[in-house]
């Protein structure tokens, strides 16, 4: 069983909201608390956190340490209680890769353990525009850095850039680059082997998504290690190159699908209940109809833009 759209759509606004992950890869995911508390290193004092929500990343090293997304309260305060083993010295920075709520709704945890939180400028004014709803805005924490486009800095040894290549899955998407170790943080920019979340409604663009990891291919080189914010496993939550050209041809093709439909005078009811996107494959429902709202979004996408 998945969780419907509305659980999803649930768990990216509040704090409580439906585990997301499918329910058969379950038994992988305890597996992981149990034998590391969920935290795993990728490379070096680099590692990620599975909980609940958008893949965390994670720095831990006598000289700094440095939080990347936080999913919902409990699961950062696991995350935090996990590092705290590691190393006893204080967060340096957390940096938000965008505002969606499984992203940064921890935050609200962080807020009295990290003086400083860092994002893209366009995050925090999505993040209130999404949040304003009565009962909703005082469990919000926002990022109270922010850069526009590029933004650098070396926390003991460990030189951090940060960068915007413009309005992809968000208006204020932001790529963090760990230099030592070589890995970037990609946030939502990459959902590997599963359909995405399309937000037309926070400035998600389908023809700015493919030339925003265009950039990120050509600044990184075949060694660098990336982080998604979702798959279909914890497993497959980080990797190489390969999982972001296959995320831009997926974007360009249901962008060319809608378009193509649009055109034809097809209607967006009939357009969502298309079976697949045409030379598509290798991608699950991580929340039962995920391919109805890519598709219903980007319908939204090509006739209301
Ligand atoms: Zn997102």
């Amino acid at each position: 069983m998945k969780i419907s759209r509305k659980d999803f759509i649930r768990s990216s606004l509040l704090f409580s909201g439906a585990l997301f992950l499918p329910t058969n890869k379950i038994s992988s995911f305890t597996k992981f608390i149990e034998e590391d508390e969920n935290l795993k290193i990728i490379r070096g004092n680099i590692g990620i956190f599975n909980g609940r929500g958008g893949t965390i990343g994670w720095y831990s090293n006598d000289d700094g340490v440095v939080v990347i997304d936080t999913q919902f309260p409990d699961y950062a305060k696991q995350l935090h209680q996990g590092l705290l083993k590691k190393n006893s010295r204080n967060i340096d920075i957390l940096f938000n890769t965008h505002h969606h709520g499984d992203h940064t709704a921890g935050n609200y945890y962080f807020k009295d353990h990290v003086k400083r939180i860092v994002a893209q400028e366009n995050c925090p004014k999505l993040q209130k525009k999404r949040n304003e709803k009565p009962g909703e805005e005082h469990m919000q924490v926002y990022a109270n850095e922010t850069f526009k486009e590029t933004w650098s800095e070396t926390i003991g040894k460990q030189k951090i850039n940060a960068y915007h290549f413009g309005a992809a899955h968000t208006g204020g998407d932001a790529v963090y680059h760990f230099e030592n170790e070589n890995v970037v943080h990609m946030g939502d920019i990459i959902f590997n082997e599963v359909y995405p979340y399309v937000d037309v409604d926070a400035d998600c663009t389908l023809l700015g998504w493919p030339k925003y990891i265009d950039q990120v291919i050509n600044k990184f080189d075949d060694d660098t290690i990336f982080i998604y914010g979702h798959a279909p496993t914890p497993e497959k939550t980080f990797g190489n190159k390969e999982a972001l050209k296959k995320m831009s041809d997926y974007i360009i093709k249901l962008h060319d699908f809608a378009s193509k439909e649009y055109k034809a005078g097809k209607s967006k009811e009939e357009f969502a209940k298309s079976k697949s996107v045409p030379g598509v494959t290798g991608r699950a429902e991580l929340w039962e109809g995920a391919l109805a709202h890519n598709l219903e979004a980007s319908y939204r996408f090509v006739s209301e833009k």
